[in-house]
């Protein structure tokens, strides 16, 4: 599509980062465009409406600039989910399998009311191991994940297939093979 080719060609590749043989798709280029960080954040919210969203949650660091925007654009509480840590208050905690080793992600106990229609916040889809551990602590305060939205998705390494599988709606931007 039109939008889809628009970001790929502002997004920058950096090649062997953050180890040999891997091409990281840098994003912080669309964040300093602003055209491109307008015409992301408005298919967001378009998505939203659809979805009828109460709840905007993100993925710390990077999702954190998306998903502040589009919760100040259509007016819905923003929702951190945080590195494990890093949140002051009572906690939930889920931990989930990376490559080499496991990471630990946390959102307040009181982060949204049960019944509430959450969606979650990424830049970036690889293995959907991320959004998926942020979906499990949505289900300990039992609010209802709606969809997940991601600039980009990277189809060949499963995440989006596995993510649709858990029966989670995956919005993205645009994927790179
Ligand atoms: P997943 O959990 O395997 O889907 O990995 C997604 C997480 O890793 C997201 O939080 C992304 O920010 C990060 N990530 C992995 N690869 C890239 C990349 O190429 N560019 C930007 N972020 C990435």
């Amino acid at each position: 599509t039109r939008l889809a080719n628009f970001l790929k060609a502002r997004i920058r590749t950096v090649p062997d980062w953050p180890i040999a043989g891997v091409n990281f798709r840098d994003v912080t280029t669309l964040f300093n465009d602003p055209e491109a960080f307008r015409v992301m954040i408005e298919a967001f919210s378009l998505d939203c409406t659809q979805l009828g969203v109460d709840v905007i949650a993100a993925i710390d660091a990077r999702g954190f600039i998306i998903g502040g925007a589009l919760s100040y654009q259509l007016h819905k509480p923003f929702v951190l989910v945080r590195k494990k840590g890093k949140l002051p208050y009572t906690t939930h905690t889920e931990d989930y399998a990376l490559e080499y080793g496991t990471a630990s992600i946390q959102i307040n106990t009181d982060a949204c009311a049960p019944g509430q229609r959450v969606l979650l916040v990424d830049d970036l889809i690889a293995t959907g191991g991320t959004l998926l551990a942020a979906a499990k602590l949505f289900a300990k305060v039992e609010a209802e994940v709606v969809g997940v939205a991601a600039i980009i998705d990277l189809p060949e390494l499963g995440g989006s297939a596995k993510l649709r599988e858990a029966g989670l709606p995956v919005h993205s931007l645009c994927s790179f093979s």
